[in-house]
């Protein structure tokens, strides 16, 4: 699916974003500041408490919104926040995400360190 930059219309977003949370997905930058501005991963989620943007979630490049485990990881950063926590774990599992390494996704399994 090719989506147009700026706010996604929600007719067009795959279902996963469906999640009551979800406020509405922005393509080519952060919501916060406009189309073309950039920021450091594929993908975030405005999941902290009191952020006007508060719901939604914004992707650099408009194919990541096609990809189904990476909006669940962000999806859980508006369940329980900023941060790759317990909670944040127990809610990614909850809404059907993966922890384990996934396109665009990392490992994010917490690390036991051997003693
Ligand atoms: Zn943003
Ligand atoms: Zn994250």
């Amino acid at each position: 699916m090719s989506y147009p930059k700026g706010k996604v219309a929600r007719s067009i977003l795959p279902h996963y974003f469906g999640h009551p949370l979800v406020k509405g997905v922005f393509h080519g930058g952060c919501i916060a500041r406009g189309k073309q501005s950039s920021f450091r991963a594929s993908a975030h989620a405005h999941g902290r408490e009191g952020d006007k943007f508060f719901g939604w979630i914004c992707y650099r490049a408009g194919w990541k919104i096609d990809l189904e485990m990476l909006a669940l990881h962000e999806i859980a950063h508006l369940i329980a926040g900023v941060g790759h926590t317990d909670e944040w774990r127990r809610a990614v599992i909850a809404i059907g995400g993966t922890l384990d390494p996934a396109p665009s996704l990392k490992s994010y399994q917490k690390r036991v360190r051997p003693r």
